[in-house]
């Protein structure tokens, strides 16, 4: 499969598509952001790495971030992790607290907030220096290390967090939250703001597209903790438009509010995309239409 060819055509049909959305103004930083970004970069199982437009520009990953902190509380702390949220898609928004009362403060699942900030609990929880060793963690997975949390970021979104705080505050009142909220929150806030470029995104996902395994060959995740994830990312990754993304891309995915995808092909790729404009779900415009194009030239996609 000559993906280099594949991702050059879609690029030309995509880019000059009218650029559809908003961008997630609800975060002051980011409502700054180019609109007109748009970059894509794959790494292949057969070793194809190969980006275009803006693939070696910073942005901040969001949501996407959340997928890496599941990866590091399920490497240390394994399937228990799963007392404390479902495995289900929740059919409702990213940041949505309707299901947390009959549910008993157990989040569906950790894409959502609700369970990512259950999951940055329990990272807090059991490790001696959580920002520093998750940071670590993401670096010991990625070629380029210029990594960096971006204070800005959290504390712009800090500043207006009030869903977040009402999230946290709510689960702890149903005891799924162990520590200070604040503490839980901050970690939260400074997750998502992490800043990396399509390039490190995919070089860094590709473990997940690779059965757990980095090209080095070091095991991050068992082959069935991989596969989980990566089921996961298919049924839960787009929120309320998960269906569609299956439906559309086939691909197991994630997408954050800055506009970014990373997308896992297992055996074969991981494809990161990012153009900042955001459809009514949250999910970045362009950059599923990229990525419908994608699976759709190639015939590929894991169904
Ligand atoms: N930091 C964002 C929030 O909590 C993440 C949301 C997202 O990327 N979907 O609202």
């Amino acid at each position: 499969m000559n993906y280099k060819e594949i991702l050059e055509t879609v690029y030309q049909k995509i880019a000059p598509i009218e650029n559809v959305g908003e961008l997630a103004t609800y975060i002051p930083e980011l409502a700054t952001i180019n609109s007109e970004k748009f970059g894509v970069h794959i790494s292949t199982v057969a070793n194809t790495n190969f980006g275009l437009g803006n693939f070696q520009e910073k942005f901040s990953i969001q949501s996407i971030a959340k997928v890496l902190s599941l990866c590091l509380a399920y490497k240390h702390l394994g399937e228990s992790i799963w007392d404390r949220l479902g495995v289900e898609p929740s059919g409702n928004s990213f940041n949505s607290l309707v299901q947390l009362e009959t549910d008993n403060g157990i989040p569906r699942n950790p894409f959502i907030n609700a369970g990512a900030i259950v999951i940055a609990d329990i990272l807090i929880s059991s490790l001696v220096n959580p920002k520093e060793d998750l940071l670590n963690f993401i670096k010991s997975l990625s070629k380029n290390k210029d990594i960096d949390y971006s204070a800005k970021i959290a504390a712009s979104e800090k500043s207006v967090g009030y869903r977040n705080v009402a999230l946290c505050n709510f689960i702890k009142s149903y005891g799924n939250i162990y520590n200070d909220p604040e503490v839980v929150l901050d970690f939260y806030f400074d997750l998502c703001s992490l800043e990396l470029t399509c390039e490190q995104l995919s070089e860094l996902f590709f473990f997940l597209a690779n059965n757990g395994q980095t090209r080095q060959g070091e095991q991050i995740l068992t082959k069935s903790q991989s596969k989980r994830i990566n089921a996961l990312m298919q049924t839960c990754g787009f929120y309320d438009e998960s269906g569609e993304f299956a439906f559309k891309v086939g691909l197991a995915g994630k997408s954050g509010v800055g506009g970014g995808i990373i997308a896992i092909h297992p055996n074969q790729y991981a494809i990161a995309v990012w153009s900042p404009k955001l459809n009514k779900k949250g999910n970045s415009y362009r950059g599923m239409r990229f990525l419908e194009e994608f699976t759709t030239l190639s015939e590929q996609s894991i169904f």
